[in-house]
């Protein structure tokens, strides 16, 4: 089959590479390039953020209040919903996430842009109460200039919304880079921003690799603010590429999150929730619950209800409703989490479910993999494996599951599964993460803060402060006096 061309979208206009170069995107099921995209060169790079700085200058954005900003959000939003099933088809197909949870995911994307557009015009600054009575003062907010979106491939619609409203909200233009392993539905959401009236170079498309396309975008000086999901290595570049022009930066990156088990929680919803947390998504989630601490007294309990749920597993193609764990989206992926799951098992690690490939057709499928370990050493239980595996670790008391639960470089997430509501709080303000769930996991709103601790980023999405952090401060004073300026060699 001839994969299906598509283009990018830059400067209100669909186009290819200036050199006619392009790159194949891979149907995870298949393992078969399903459809092909423009390879962006620096040129195209530049073309777009030229177009982005324009658009971000020009009358018909920059003057355009708040309140219109709102009225063209809300429009992409009723657009979006309109095209639901399309837009979660191509993203399954591209990724191999489940349609039902790409159904559920776009379902609820238009509340995103719902969000910001109620903000928009709610965006205030403060006035000053001076220490210096013949001044007024006071902060005013204004957007940042070109914002540079850069995606990964688990979820590329709902990492773009969160970027996207906030950062139009608050009167921003971008330049969205989708991963290379799944740009369908960001190509599909452009032609949602054209149809919603957004004006030409305010919101841009460019799809390429990372160390070519992604690079050109970070690095170039008209970008004053990106915003980066995706893993830690990248992360590094992004960085280093920020200092070059001083951008601000926003950073979502992986983790290694605890989902706790204590013997007072109810243990089928717990299990519930730790099935959520890693075998969801096959594990292709930043919040994965891949560190499991069960406490000791109900461990063997939890360890057979685990081993049950998980050999009843469905694995199968993402466009089946009784499909529960579909394919890893890249064959890169695949073999990274084969070659973390082998390294385990040669360190001693003792791997009690699964820990091999699931083979159906040529899709890249893994089984679902518990291992067991008492030692906090090994590669498996310190590093983010991306995948649908688990380490469970048991624990005496309560000191011991925090020190467990903090002994990582990451921070992103914790779960916690317990019917003691001061344990609940003692835990959930010992944790070193950004979000911490309660008798739950996996749960996201527009409304609710998104983001970590230590190498798992910094920056949060959504949330109050979501269109605040698309805006940069300007403090205003104006001297009320009609005294001449005093003396000139000292600081007022
Ligand atoms: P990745 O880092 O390989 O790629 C992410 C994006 O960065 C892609 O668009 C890629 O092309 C781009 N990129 C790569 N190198 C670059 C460079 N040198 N300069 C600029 N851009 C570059 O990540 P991935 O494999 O697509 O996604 C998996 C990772 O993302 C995991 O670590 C996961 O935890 C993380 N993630 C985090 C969140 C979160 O919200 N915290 C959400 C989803 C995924």
């Amino acid at each position: 089959m001839t994969p299906t061309p598509m283009q990018m979208y830059i400067d209100g206009r669909w186009c290819d590479a200036r050199d006619g170069a392009t790159f194949a995107s891979y149907d995870p099921v298949t393992a078969q390039p399903w459809c092909q995209f423009p390879d962006a060169g620096p040129k195209d790079v530049d073309d777009a953020v030229q177009s982005a700085h324009r658009a971000f200058d020009s009358a018909e954005w920059a003057t355009l209040t708040a309140t219109k900003r709102a009225r063209l959000l809300h429009r992409l939003a009723d657009l979006i919903e309109a095209n639901t099933e399309e837009l979660a088809q191509l993203e399954s197909r591209d990724n191999g996430k489940l349609i039902r949870e790409t159904r559920g995911q776009v379902g609820y994307l238009p509340e995103f842009f719902r969000y910001s557009a109620g903000m928009a015009d709610k965006v205030t600054g403060d006035t000053l109460p001076l220490d210096k009575p013949d001044m007024f003062g006071a902060t005013v907010r204004v957007p940042i200039g070109v914002v540079a979106a850069i995606i990964p491939w688990n979820s590329p619609l709902y990492l773009t919304a969160i970027k996207l409203a906030p950062a139009l909200a608050a009167g921003n233009t971008m330049v969205i880079k989708p991963s290379e392993h799944a740009s369908a539905s960001l190509a599909r959401l452009m032609t949602l921003v054209e149809e919603a009236g957004f004006p030409a170079g305010v919101v841009n498309l460019v799809t390429g690799y990372g160390p070519s396309t992604g690079a050109a975008l970070t690095a170039h000086p008209l970008v004053r603010k990106i915003a980066f999901t995706g893993g830690s290595a990248s992360a590094r570049h992004v960085i280093r590429n920020s200092a070059e022009n001083f951008a601000k930066l926003s950073l979502e990156l992986g983790g290694k999150s605890p989902n706790i088990v204590f013997a007072d929680a109810d243990i089928d919803s717990a299990v519930n929730g730790i099935v959520a947390g890693v075998f969801a998504a096959s594990g292709q989630s930043c919040v994965a619950g891949s560190r499991v601490l069960v406490e000791r007294s109900v461990l063997p309990h939890v360890l057979e209800k685990l081993k049950d749920r998980a050999a009843r597993i469905v694995i199968g193609k993402p466009d089946d409703p009784d499909t529960e764990m579909g394919p890893m989206a890249t064959q890169a992926q695949l073999e990274l989490v084969e070659r973390l799951v082998s390294q385990a098992k040669e360190e001693g690690v003792e791997c009690i479910y699964g820990g091999r490939r699931a083979e159906i057709g040529d899709g890249w499928y893994f089984q679902p993999t518990i291992f067991y370990s008492e030692s906090t050493s090994p590669a498996i239980v310190r590093e983010e494996v991306f995948g649908p595996v688990m380490v469970i670790m048991p624990f005496d008391d309560e000191a011991q599951a925090m020190t467990l639960a903090n002994d990582t470089e990451h921070g992103l997430a914790a779960g916690i599964w317990t019917r003691d509501v001061g344990r609940a709080h003692r835990l959930a303000r010992g944790i070193r993460a950004g979000i911490i769930w309660v008798n739950t996991y996996r749960a996201v709103s527009a409304l609710a803060p998104i983001g970590g601790f230590g190498a798992s980023g910094y920056g949060r999405e959504c949330g109050p402060d979501s269109v605040k952090d698309y805006t940069e401060l300007k403090t205003l004073w104006i001297n009320l006096s009609s005294d001449p300026m005093p003396d000139p060699f000292i600081m007022r």
